[in-house]
């Protein structure tokens, strides 16, 4: 009977037991205990934050230097007994919450702000999502500011359209960022949260359009009607993939009933998960393509003339390869579909899909520096030099007016008639 109840266990921390010392090594203080019967649920709890996991014996290190201390130091006594937010599984959740194929480690769907930032520090489901977005921002942060020190980017025009490319990445991890760690706060604050998610996606495929229209286009498309416009459709395919990703998630009908205005919410994710799904990827895919056609082109005219790549032409296909793989991840949700369960923590297809997506924008950034430096003077001679309104003046334009978009489908979500709407749609759902 009381192996049956092991199925779900709870990590107690080291030194839980007192029949296993701290002496007796790191794996031997790893003790896997069920979870009481008062709590009422069966589900994986860490008590502890996740960096005191990856440090070896972590908390008896704490525990010493606090008692070692004492009296000078004057460490809170909270700390040792730190208790972060408990975790729950698929079946505790509201639908809206529910991932496919992630069985445990769910935060509380109505978090405080708290306790979702303390949360980024304990092992649930979305840990890793959280990070691997947060950390990158730092990286690209920092190749900005390396950039700023070699590059003019006040007063040198031919250098702006990487400068709205380098803001676009740092600004979509670090949105991915917050997005994963608030929305478990109300089912209305995940979805305003993917908004800008999405959002800032799509402004990234904005700056990808940018700098791949300033230095990336082959020399033969220089000039055309393609080049001339190719900023102009980059900022209605970013409006169209902020609309359709938002959709998406939510789809809003206004209707007058009995002289009133009524908001009905159709949640187009739960009616229909696989047209979302499809929706999502193509408002993604749409940009994605129109900003890669001229990458693809040379990339083509490279291999069919049997040139040799250069080293700019090398790292954009190393991102192309990448882009692939991020893409084939979002859809696939592979590993966790073969193993439910096996990879709520660490290893699922968001994580691998967040990777794959920071390690291809680094190289694209790679290629977009190359292709910068070592085109300048053709470039500059055939007269392509950037404009502000091209470069600048199309970031603010499309950030206003997909701020607009994400404040047409948020505002609805924000008129809550009535309070605890979590708990009615979970009635409602389940
Ligand atoms: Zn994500």
């Amino acid at each position: 009977m009381e192996e049956k109840r092991r199925v779900f266990p709870v990590w107690r921390g080291i030194g839980a037991s007192s029949a296993v010392g701290w002496s007796q090594g790191w794996g031997r203080c790893l003790r896997w205990e069920p979870g009481s019967q008062e709590r009422g649920s069966r589900i994986p709890v860490f008590d502890y934050p996740v960096w005191l996991l990856f440090c070896r014996r972590g908390r008896a290190r704490l525990r010493e230097v606090c008692q070692r201390g004492r009296g000078a130091i004057r460490l809170p006594t909270d700390l040792l007994n730190l208790k972060l937010p408990q975790l729950f599984d698929i079946h505790q959740v509201p639908m809206v919450f529910r991932e496919d194929s992630i069985i445990s480690g769910y935060r509380h769907p109505q978090s405080s702000a708290m306790d979702c930032v303390l949360s980024s520090f304990q092992m649930n489901n979305e840990t890793i999502n959280i990070w691997t977005h947060f950390l990158p921002t730092w990286y690209f942060m920092w190749r900005f500011l390396a950039l700023c020190s070699t590059m003019n980017f006040l007063n040198d025009s031919y250098t702006w359209p990487l400068l709205v490319y380098m803001l676009l990445i740092c600004i979509y991890p670090f949105t991915s960022s917050c997005a994963h760690t608030f929305s478990s706060m109300s089912a209305e604050s995940r979805h305003i949260c993917y908004f800008f998610d999405y959002g800032a996606l799509s402004l990234y495929s904005l700056g990808c359009a940018i700098s791949y229209g300033y230095y990336v286009m082959p020399d033969c498309w220089v000039n055309s009607w393609l080049h001339q416009h190719f900023v102009l459709i980059a900022i209605g395919n970013s409006l169209f993939c902020t609309s359709m990703s938002c959709y998406s998630s939510v789809s809003l009908l206004l209707s007058f009933q009995t002289n009133s205005l009524k908001t009905d919410k159709r949640f187009v994710e739960l009616q229909f998960p696989k047209r979302s799904k499809a929706l999502r990827t193509g408002a993604f895919v749409v940009p994605f393509i129109f900003d890669t056609v001229p990458l693809f082109y040379r990339a083509l005219i490279c291999f069919w003339g049997g040139g040799t790549p250069s080293d700019a032409l090398s790292s954009h296909c190393y991102h192309l390869l990448f882009a692939f793989l991020t893409c084939f991840l979002f859809t696939a949700h592979l590993p966790e579909r073969l193993a439910p369960g096996r990879f709520d923590y660490i290893g699922h297809s968001h994580q691998l899909f967040h990777i794959s997506a920071v390690v291809g924008t680094h190289f694209q950034m790679e290629g977009v520096v190359a292709d910068m430096m070592s085109r300048r003077a053709w470039l500059q001679l055939h007269g392509a030099t950037p404009s502000f309104l091209g470069t600048i003046g199309a970031l603010a334009v499309s950030v206003a007016l997909n701020l607009a978009v994400i404040g047409i489908f948020s505002a609805p979500l924000l008129w809550k008639s009535r309070p605890g709407s979590a708990q009615q749609h979970a009635h409602r759902e389940q």
